[in-house]
Parts: structure tokens; sequence; C-alpha cells
């Protein structure tokens, strides 16, 4: 090699291009936006820190550079199933790729510490007590490494919800190897967060890559609880029949019975919370991920962790306690970026209870106040009468400029009603009855019923009795609940959900000002599905599958492969590639190899089963 040649190749790089090892090991078409400038970034040896939402696809942007740059890339990642998961699916792409944790013994650390030492690694996954051994330490020293990319960085904000104290020693990375450049990455979107992430792990001189927080593919949809359940098998069967799905309840209780509801359908539902054994736990989410077409039912413990790209729906049949834990459960839909729904049901009944239980929660008024704040915002999503993606974004900082034309009020636009007199009418009403009762009280008091307790209590007697016989009982319980999540009404913290007035309501009260309330869409029986224009968008791809048999038998290949390797079924290929194969009609290795997720590994391995898989069902041409 002439002198001319060597100063043209960087030593740090195998010459292979980000765009060649894309096409190469993983089969893709091009990069999603930011990812290649974020790979050209540590390809060329700096810092960086990468914000995007899940299923954005971060792990291509230190996966790639891993690739073209030679030596061991150590990547930190706090979940050992997870780590599990990356490294089969990676060795499926005929990448060297290998982890340490605790829950190998010392002959298999043993091993994969001298396949770092002798350089057969491309990628090595770390769990962080793990690295920050002295032991490892020492190792990683005398490897030649290619980057260090910190995966959930956001664990070492000690404000969040996953704080990990082992994430704050990795500051000494930048000490420790100070020419390896250092990549983190996480989902949490806000701004406070992303300081604290660059500050506690020195990313210093990192050059930011903040991701827009939409998910495009996920149809926000959330509705009023008529009849909960219901409402769920109508959802359901209509729009996500055979589809794996989460469902989260609150309690463990409304867990099984819910389960229990689904099974009895017929669906292959199954329940998740910690009052299960951990055998049983382990079990379920095993299922969940290996076979097609599990509905899991959980409480908010499932979910961390789960990198499964193909969740259909995820179903609500509780409220969130905030925005930042609604994004994140809706997001583990859909992270191949295919349609999706986040489905939701929301009443009075869970305004009060997640009231009441914010009230009554241990914790000063500091930490009650910033509670209160993100139950409100919670609530003002569900009670929008724009487009819910646009006001999601918002909230974290983020801005879509038009209504996304994806969720229920877009789709549905619901209808609102001059509530001027009706709100004085109910805030009266609670006011008149000396605010000690609940919602079903005092709308009976409204429309003059004739029950016993009023009767005992004298309340025909008070002025508002009678005065609401326009509205139905369903009408007035919406204007409650728009009252108590607006703030107007609240209920009482250690009472049986008796509806007191608070401040803000006074003007209203009064009649000084006009106030707009939402009108709930009227749902016809086994119809809760947003209409209009809806049902081609978010037709599930496999519907659309002409040939459902040849469906069925590339599925099956692809399951008795899965089972062989034991893996999960998406770790061979994704329903995307299944359906593409579908679609495109390959009928040799070469026509193979142009569909997206058929790398070169891939091909070879399994490109000949799949053909034959297709074989008896080709469209003549
Ligand atoms: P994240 O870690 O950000 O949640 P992943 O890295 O798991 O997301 O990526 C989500 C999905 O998108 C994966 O199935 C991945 O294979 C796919 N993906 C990522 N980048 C691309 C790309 N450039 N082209 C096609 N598919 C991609
Ligand atoms: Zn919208």
């Amino acid at each position: 090699m002439d002198f001319e040649q060597l100063s043209t190749v960087r030593p740090e790089t195998t010459g292979e291009s980000p765009e060649d090892v894309l096409h190469r090991v993983f089969g893709y078409e091009s990069f999603r936006l930011l990812q290649g400038d974020i790979i050209r970034e540590v390809v060329a040896g700096g810092d960086a820190l990468v914000l995007m939402p899940t299923g954005g696809g971060k792990s291509l942007c230190y996966q790639v550079p891993a690739l073209v740059r030679t030596g061991t890339a150590v990547v930190i990642s706090p979940l050992i199933a997870l780590m599990q998961d990356q490294v089969a699916a990676l060795k499926e792409l005929g990448v060297k790729a290998a982890f340490l944790n605790s829950t190998m013994d010392v002959d298999q650390a043993m091993d994969t510490e001298n396949a770092l030492m002798t350089g057969e690694l491309d990628l090595l996954y770390c769990a962080p007590e793990r690295l920050i051994q002295p032991r490892t330490l020492n190792l990683l020293k005398e490897a030649s490494l290619s980057l260090f990319a910190i995966d959930e960085a956001h664990c070492v904000s000690q404000w969040g919800h996953d704080f990990r104290s082992d994430y704050l020693e990795l500051t000494r990375l930048a000490t420790e190897f100070p020419g390896i450049p250092r990549i983190a990455l996480t989902a949490t979107a806000d701004e406070r967060t992303r300081k604290e992430i660059a500050e506690r792990l020195s990313l210093t001189r990192a050059r930011h890559f903040v991701s827009s927080f939409d998910r495009p593919n996920i149809q926000y949809r959330i509705a009023a609880k008529t009849n909960a359940n219901r409402q769920l098998l109508d959802f359901i069967s209509a729009e996500h029949s055979g589809d794996c799905g989460i469902v989260y309840c609150l309690s463990r209780n409304k867990v099984d019975a819910t389960a229990k509801l689904l099974q009895k359908q017929g669906y292959a539902a199954l329940p998740y919370h910690a009052g299960l054994d951990a055998r049983t736990r382990a079990s379920h989410q095993e299922r969940f991920l290996r076979e097609d077409g599990i509905i899991i039912v959980a409480t908010i413990a499932f979910g961390m962790g789960i990198d499964k790209p193909d969740v259909r729906f995820v179903a609500h049949m509780d409220l969130p306690k905030s925005l930042e834990a609604y994004y994140q459960e809706t997001g583990r839909a859909g992270r191949d970026g295919k349609p999706s729904t986040a489905w939701m049901v929301y009443g009075l009944q869970d305004v009060i209870k997640l009231r009441q239980m914010l009230e009554a929660s241990q914790g000063n008024d500091q930490f009650k106040r910033v509670e209160r704040q993100k139950l409100d915002a919670m609530l003002g999503l569900c009670e929008v009468t724009q487009c819910r993606r646009q006001v999601l974004l918002r909230y974290f900082g983020d801005t879509l400029d038009t209504p996304c034309g994806n969720c229920d009020t877009c789709l549905n636009p619901p209808e609102t009603w001059d509530g001027k007199v009706a709100v004085q009418k109910a805030l009266s009403c609670v006011f008149r009855t000396g605010q000690r009762f609940g919602v079903t009280y005092l709308i009976d008091v409204l429309r003059g019923s004739e029950n016993e307790r009023i009767i005992q209590s004298g309340h025909q007697a008070v002025s508002t009795y009678g005065i609401g016989q326009e509205l139905s009982a369903n009408e007035w319980k919406s204007v409650f609940r728009q009252l108590v999540a607006n703030g107007y009404l609240r209920a009482d913290p250690d009472g049986f959900g008796a509806l007191q007035l608070t401040e803000e309501c006074r003007p209203l009260l009064k009649g000084e000002v006009d106030i707009e309330l939402r009108k709930d869409p009227v749902q016809k029986p086994g119809k809760t599905r947003a209409s209009g224009g809806s049902s081609s968008r978010n037709r599930k791809y496999v519907d659309e599958v002409e040939d459902k048999e040849a469906w069925e038998a590339l599925r099956a290949c692809r399951k008795a492969l899965a089972e062989e390797k034991g893996v999960p079924p998406y770790v061979i290929f994704h329903d995307a590639t299944l359906f593409e194969i579908l679609e495109k009609q390959p009928a040799t290795l070469a026509d193979m190899a142009d569909i997206t997720g058929v790398g070169a590994a891939k091909l070879e391995k399994y490109g000949a089963q799949f053909l034959s898989a297709l074989k008896p069902f080709l469209r003549t041409r």
C-alpha cells in the first residue's frame, strides 16, 4: 500500500460505508431522518446525545458505527432481557455480538472476555453494574474499542422514573477512555432530563440530536366510558382480532377479571401483575414475545424493556397518571412503524379516583402540586376538542403545525355546546345540597327524582330540585366529569366521592363567564370505532393480504425457524418483511435480496426456505 492510499483510509474504520452496512447487514433501504447524521458523527469519532421516540430506530445509531469502526463497541443497557434479545437478533444478522451480565456463569463470562480480548467481537452488551467493576474496566482498557453506547441514558436522572445509581458511575468513561467516542440514547423527552444526562455523563462536547416525538402510525383514541368491558370487546373484535396487544388496568383484580373476560371470548389473553409469582410472569411474558396474537392484560408493571415490534394496539381501561406515562405506555404499540391503535376509555369515576389517590398519597405539598399538574394535563388531553396529537406533542415541547388526521378528534370532530346554564345549575346544586354528595345523587336532585334518600334529606325543597330535566343522566355525568377534569369541582379526598366547589368555579357559578363543553360522541352498540376515513388508514395490513394461505405458509415457515433457533419469530423476520415477500413475490434469491429486512446473512440462512414456502402460491407474472 503506498502512502497516498494510506492517508485516505482512516485507520479506525473498516472502509465500508454506513450505507453499505445498512444494506448488507440489515437489509434496509435508507436511513431514517437523523440516523444518517448521528452515524456520521459517531463514525468520525464525535460524541452524540440522541433523543428519539420509542420505535424511532435508536439501535442502528450505534450498531452501524460499531460495524464501520474497527474494534469492539460496548453497549451499556440496564435491561438484561432486552440485552439478550438484541444480541440474539444481531447474531441472526451475522454480527459478532455477546453480552456480559449477572445471569451468566463464570465459564460463559470467560469465553466472552476472551472473545473481547482477541478482537472477535463487534458489539459487547454490558449491564452497568458489571461494567464499573474494576476487573471489567481493566479488561476494556486492554481491548481495542470502537465506541461506547449508553442506552436508556435517562437512567442517570435522579428525578426520573428509572433512576439507576450505577449509571452515575458512567461519568468515568469520559476520563478513563478519553479517545473513545460516546453516544447516549433515550426516549425521555424533556429538556431538563436532557441537560442532566449531558452533565452527569460528562458529554460536554456531544452534539445533540433531537428528533420529533410524533409517532404518526399510532392512532390516538379516547372515548367516554359507558360499559368499559363491552367497549373493549367491540374495539378488539372490530379492529384487532388476532392481533397482538396490551391492555392496561390500574388494579390486579381488574387485570385478572379483564383477562378472563377476553379468554371467554376466545382470545389468547394472559394476565401480568406483581401479584403473580415470578415463574408465571416470566412465562406469560415469554409467550407474549414468542407467540402470535397474544394479548397481555397488565398493570403498569408490564412493558419496561419490551421490544416487540408488532404490538398492534395498547388499550387503557383506566386513566394513566400523567401524559408522560400515557405517551410511554401507548408508545409500546407499533414500533415497526405499521398502523397501530392507542385506545382508552375513561369516565368520571376514574377522575375522582385518581384525584383522591393523589390527595391521600404521602409526599409534601410541592410533590403533590407537581403531580396535580401532571394529572390536569392528562385530563386536558381527554377533554380536548382539537387534535389530540397536537396537544400531546405540545406538552413535550414539540409542535405539529396542522391537525394530524389520525386521532379520534380529527377523524370524528366532537361537537361542543354552550354549557353556561347547565354548569351554573350543576355547581349551584352542589352548593345547595351542602357539598356532601356524589354525582349520582346530584343528578337525581337536578332531574327531580323522587327517591327515598332525597325525600328523607328534604332536598326536594332546595331551589335546584328538578331544574335539570332538559339533560339526560348521562349528559349530566358528562357535565360533572368535565367540571372535575377542569378543576371546577373536586372530590372530597376522605369521603365517598362527594363533590365540592373549588375557588376556580366562582365566576362560573355566578354566570360571569361562558363555558363550552364537549359533547360525548354517541356510541351505537357495537360501534366504538372512529368513523370517517380511519378504516383505510388504520386497516391492519394483514387484512390487505389477499392470499391468506400464502400468508399463513410464510408465518408457519418463520415459526418453525424461530422454534428451531429458540428466538422470537420477529427476530427471524418482522411482519413487514413477510408482507413485502407476499407483495413482491420473489422467485429467486436475487429477488429476495431486494426485500426490506433481508440482509446478506439472513438471505443465506433463510432465503431458500421462504422461497419454497412461497412457491406453491406464486402468482404467474
Ligand atoms: P428504538 O430503540 O428507538 O425504540 P429500534 O432501534 O428498536 O427503536 O427500531 C425500531 C424498528 O425500526 C426496528 O424494528 C428496526 O429494525 C426498524 N428500523 C430502524 N431503522 C430503520 C431503517 N433505517 N429502515 C428500516 N427499518 C428501520
Ligand atoms: Zn389529530
